[in-house]
């Protein structure tokens, strides 16, 4: 099952994926074909208006929705005919998600918070605590760990959330408008935090942002409109910022 990965081989390549919603009158082409590769340590924004597509994309590549049609290689593997169960398991391992609504829950500090997937999964107790400990470290609120979720502001909520996600170890991480729910100033914080993670761990970031900013943290930029790429550019060299993480604790 799991193979030696190629450094060379990207983590995604999708071709000619399609998703269409719903049937006859009501139907609606979310994903109209598109095809897409994205090398391994790449940090990558999707933009683009309200309904083009964008979180249709992001839940087919997260393995949280099958496509119409196209194909859909994860880390080389084909998953054209990979079992529900399968896919599943492989989304549990491989690939990490952040939303826009912060799910913690209230009654856990934020250090068992992140601890809490690697329980699910059986994780040694030792290691979990150390992997939670070094991914809070990362994204900059190590010193918060044993706050509670209502200690703590949406930008470092969302910061453990993010801890969350990375702490087993992901291939890819997905953010869906992870700074939607932010101010400004939190949600560019947040983009920083991306932007180390990528760099700290070579791990493979696709976020949806609105920020006309993002360009400053991310490598590639995709706009999307009516489920095509419309657009596909790498951001010039020197306009990447150096990430840095103040806690704003
Ligand atoms: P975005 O994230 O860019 O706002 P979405 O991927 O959510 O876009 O939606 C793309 C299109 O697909 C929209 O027209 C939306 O209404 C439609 N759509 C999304 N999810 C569903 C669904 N579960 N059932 C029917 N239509 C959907
Ligand atoms: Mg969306």
């Amino acid at each position: 099952m799991s193979q030696a990965l190629q450094a060379s081989e990207p983590v995604i390549a999708v071709t000619g994926l399609t998703k269409i919603y719903g049937q006859g009158e009501a139907q609606v082409t979310a994903l109209d074909g598109v095809g897409l590769e994205i090398p391994r340590g790449q940090m990558m924004a999707l933009m683009g208006p309200s309904g083009s597509g964008k979180s249709t994309l992001m839940q087919v590549l997260g393995l949280l929705d099958r496509p119409t049609s196209g194909t859909y290689r994860l880390n080389g593997q084909d998953l054209s005919r990979v079992s529900s169960r399968a896919m599943a398991e492989l989304r549990g391992r491989r690939i990490a998600f952040v939303f826009q609504s912060i799910h913690l829950l209230p009654r856990l500090s934020a250090l068992h918070n992140v601890e809490l997937p690697m329980i699910y999964a059986r994780m040694p107790s030792a290691e979990r605590r150390q992997r939670a400990l070094d991914a809070l470290g990362r994204v900059g609120v190590g010193a918060l760990a044993h706050r509670m979720p209502n200690q703590l502001s949406g930008g470092q909520a969302q910061r453990v959330a993010i801890a969350r996600a990375v702490a087993p170890g992901p291939d890819l991480l997905l953010a869906d408008e992870p700074t939607g729910a932010l101010d400004r100033a939190s949600g560019r914080e947040v983009l920083g935090v991306f932007q180390t993670l990528n760099e700290s761990m070579g791990l493979t970031i696709v976020m949806v942002t609105h920020d006309p900013l993002v360009g400053r943290h991310a490598e590639r930029i995709i706009e999307m409109e009516d489920g095509h790429f419309i657009r596909d550019y790498a951001v010039a060299d020197g306009e990447r910022l150096f990430a840095h993480q103040e806690v704003s604790a």
